[in-house]
Parts: C-alpha cells; sequence; structure tokens
C-alpha cells in the first residue's frame, strides 16, 4: 500500500513536472513533495474553488492575482490546477526561481528623453534584470499531460460514480421486492386469519336475526341486517386482498397460450352480463399464440373486458378485442379491449390501477371492490410488460397492456 502510494505521488509529479501537489478527493486533502503547508494549502484552494473553478487554470506568478501568494512563493510561485467535480482536484506547485533576464533595453526606461537622438548603443545596451516571485513557466507540453489526466481521472470518476448509483438501484430493487413479499405475505395471512372470525359475526347476527328477530323491534331488525351486509361486503374486499396477494406470490406457470382460445373462454363465462346488457363484442383479428401463464393472462381479459360492459350506458354497448404489433420482428406485442362506455377523465387515468380505487359509489354499475385493475397491473407487471389507458368522459375508453415477445427458453422472474 505504502509503496503504491508512493508511486503514485512520483507518477503524479512527473506528469507535469511539479515539485510537489495537492490532491483533495471527496473532501480530502493529501500532499506530496513540496508544497506549502497545509492550512496554505487550504486557502488556495478555496480561493480556487472561488475564483477560477474551471476545469484548469496555470500561471507561473501566482501573486501576480493572488496578493497574498507573494508569501507562499518558496513553493508556490507557480501553479498548475486541473478541477476533477465540484469537490475534487489537483494543484502542482513549482517554486519560485530568480532569474537574470537580459532586455535589449531598459524596460523600464522604453521613452527616449525630449529631444534625444537615437543612438544605437544606447538603444540597444544590454539591460540586466533580476525577476521575481516567478516559477519556471509550464510548458504546453505539461499543460497537455494535466488536460489529459484530468479526461482520463474524470472517465474513471463518472464510471465508479454509474457503478455505484447501479449497485444503489439493485439493492433498492432487491429491498422493494422483499418488503413487497412481506407485505404480501402479511395482507395473505392477515385477510386470510381475519374471515374466520367475520364469518362467525355474520352467522351468529343471523341467527339472532332467524331466532329472535319476531321478538326484535324494527329498527333493531335493520340494523342487524345492516351488520350482515356489512359483514358481506367487508368479505369481499378481503378476498380480493387475499387473491391480489396471490397474485404477486409463487411463479408463473408459462407456455405457449393461444389467446384466440383465452378470450373465447372468457366471453364464455362473461355470457349472462353480455346479453343482459345487449352487446356486442367483436375480437379484431386472430389473435397471436404467446408465452404466458394462461389463468393469469385469462383474468386480464376477464377483467378488462367485464369493466368494458359493467362501465357502459350506451344503447348498443360495443367492445372491441385486439393487438397491435408483429411477434415475428417486434420485442413487444400491445393488446387492447376497447368500449364505447362512460370514459374515463384523465386526472384517474394511473389512479384506477391503484387497490381499491373505484371511481364510483358503491352500488353503480352494479358494484366492485376496485381491486380489479391493480390486478391487472400486477399480472401484466408479472409478465415484464405494462397497462395504460386512454379514455375520456363520454368518448369510451381503450385499455392497453404491452406484453414483451418471449423466447421459448426464458424464465419469468420469480415472485418478489
Ligand atoms: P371495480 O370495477 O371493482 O370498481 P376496477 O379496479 O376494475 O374496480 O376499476 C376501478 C375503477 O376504474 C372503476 O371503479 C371504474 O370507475 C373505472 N373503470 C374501470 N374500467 C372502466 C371502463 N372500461 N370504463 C370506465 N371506467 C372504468
Amino acid at each position: 500500500m505504502a509503496q503504491a502510494l508512493s508511486q503514485g505521488a512520483e507518477l503524479l509529479l512527473r506528469t507535469v513536472n511539479g515539485a510537489g501537489a495537492a490532491v483533495r478527493l471527496f473532501g480530502q486533502v493529501t500532499c506530496v513533495g513540496e508544497t506549502p503547508e497545509a492550512a496554505v494549502v487550504a486557502r488556495l484552494m478555496h480561493w480556487l474553488d472561488a475564483e477560477r473553478p474551471a476545469e484548469t487554470f496555470h500561471t507561473d506568478s501566482l501573486s501576480a492575482v493572488l496578493p497574498e501568494a507573494a508569501e507562499w512563493v518558496e513553493h508556490a510561485s507557480g501553479i498548475l490546477t486541473i478541477s476533477l467535480s465540484d469537490r475534487d482536484r489537483i494543484v502542482w506547485f513549482r517554486p519560485e526561481v530568480v532569474r537574470t533576464v537580459n532586455w535589449g533595453g531598459d524596460p523600464n526606461h522604453p521613452v527616449l528623453p525630449k529631444g534625444a537622438r537615437i543612438h544605437p548603443r544606447r538603444s540597444f545596451e544590454l539591460w540586466k534584470q533580476r525577476v521575481r516571485r516567478k516559477s519556471l513557466p509550464w510548458t504546453d507540453e505539461e499543460l497537455r499531460s494535466a488536460a489529459a489526466l484530468r479526461g482520463d481521472l474524470v472517465d474513471i470518476f463518472v464510471r465508479r460514480a454509474e457503478q455505484r448509483s447501479r449497485a444503489r438501484l439493485e439493492a433498492l430493487n432487491q429491498e422493494l421486492a422483499r418488503s413487497n413479499a412481506e407485505l404480501d405475505s402479511f395482507a395473505y395471512v392477515a385477510s386470510h386469519d381475519l374471515k374466520e372470525p367475520l364469518r362467525g359475526i355474520r352467522n351468529y347476527t343471523k341467527f339472532v336475526l332467524e331466532d329472535f328477530g319476531d321478538s326484535l323491534p324494527e329498527e333493531g331488525q335493520e340494523r342487524l341486517g345492516t351488520v350482515v351486509r356489512l359483514s358481506d361486503r367487508m368479505e369481499e374486499l378481503m378476498d380480493s386482498l387475499l387473491h391480489y396477494s396471490r397474485v404477486g406470490r409463487g411463479h408463473l406457470a408459462i407456455q405457449d397460450c393461444d389467446l384466440n382460445l383465452v378470450v373465447a373462454g372468457v366471453l364464455e363465462l362473461l355470457e349472462p352480463r353480455i346479453e343482459e346488457k345487449g352487446a356486442e363484442v367483436a375480437v379484431e383479428g386472430p389473435l397471436p399464440v404467446i408465452r404466458c401463464d394462461v389463468s393469469r393472462i385469462s383474468e386480464v381479459f376477464a377483467n378488462l373486458i367485464g369493466n368494458a360492459i359493467k362501465y357502459n350506458e350506451s344503447d348498443r354497448p360495443r367492445v372491441e378485442i385486439g393487438y397491435e404489433g408483429d411477434a415475428q420482428r417486434q420485442e413487444e406485442l400491445v393488446f387492447y379491449v376497447r368500449d364505447n362506455g362512460i370514459g374515463i377523465p384523465e386526472r384517474h387515468h394511473e389512479g384506477i390501477f391503484e387497490f381499491f380505487r373505484r371511481l364510483h359509489t358503491r352500488d353503480r354499475f352494479g358494484g366492485g371492490t376496485g381491486a380489479g385493475l391493480s390486478i391487472v397491473k400486477r399480472i401484466v407487471e408479472r409478465h415484464g410488460g405494462r397497462v395504460w389507458v386512454e379514455s375520456a368522459p363520454g368518448e369510451g375508453s381503450a385499455f392497453r397492456f404491452a406484453l414483451p415477445v418471449v423466447p421459448a427458453s426464458a424464465a419469468f422472474p420469480a415472485a418478489g
């Protein structure tokens, strides 16, 4: 480790022939070689952050731009700095070099005295000056090396940051999956175990009504009737919750599935409701064969088609079922269930997929628990797809769900 560090330091100094360097990474400053003391380095970094935040900056006379640097000339007459990010920066230092410069005349006395004639010997007399508070200049080659180093380091920084955020995302996903699974098992156990006492309440209330109803005043009978109704409703909600959590658990039974048969089966089940409403259902084009969990995807179609008929007040309810895309060429197929029903305001387009979310009072449109669309979403997402709605009040709704085209050998993710 110590050897690696000292090798790194040497390489750093050699990059631009600095006498010393200070590196600030993640807020921590490390100095190598000949540098000013720590407090001076900290002050200089602070000044650079404020005054020279750009990518690179160099000078062979720091005191010319920062007067207090006149005190630091021994180590920091000249500096070259590259910034790697808001917080990270490298500064190289060069000491003062007192040089003698030969001028072709006195640079401090450029104007000839009035009336004087130009005299070759006087004008071009060699003028010697000792230049102070300056370091050796930074050469183009050295500036290029520093810029190249900066490029390499920034690349590494960016890659590291990407790796870190990817790892963090994965960890978050795992955590989410775990907490979803925990929530599911909690919902499962809670709804399962609560059903028993609930059934007891309902049955005992019914017994009281049957056995002692006649001796109760009418108001008492009505209230007990309400207890029974509410218990039924609660059981319905618990069944939905139980079912919802079941949909999120366990493996999907993936197999080749002819969606023509799936939809035909669903329509058969819904036949009484279709007839009752006088609805017209059209399957557009033969549907494809896809790899999916047949019973789950049947449930998706059953929910969507059921809703298309249920939330429909037109004289002639119409439902169209079909898909877009080419299973041979595209990565996903988009299925739709379209209706000429009541439509959904845009502000509810996302909310309706949440659990127990209903837009109507309990008994309107034949009731429901508000679980259907959240179950649809869950099933579609477990297949690696997504679901959304396009709709406006009075203009019908088109529910669409995209499913990825899955090669025969591909496995689906296990539940949470
Ligand atoms: P439920 O039908 O049991 O209420 P869903 O989750 O299936 O629950 O639907 C949630 C809400 O979305 C419904 O209460 C209804 O207001 C609205 N909705 C669903 N499908 C349609 C549709 N095809 N047209 C209009 N509104 C719909």
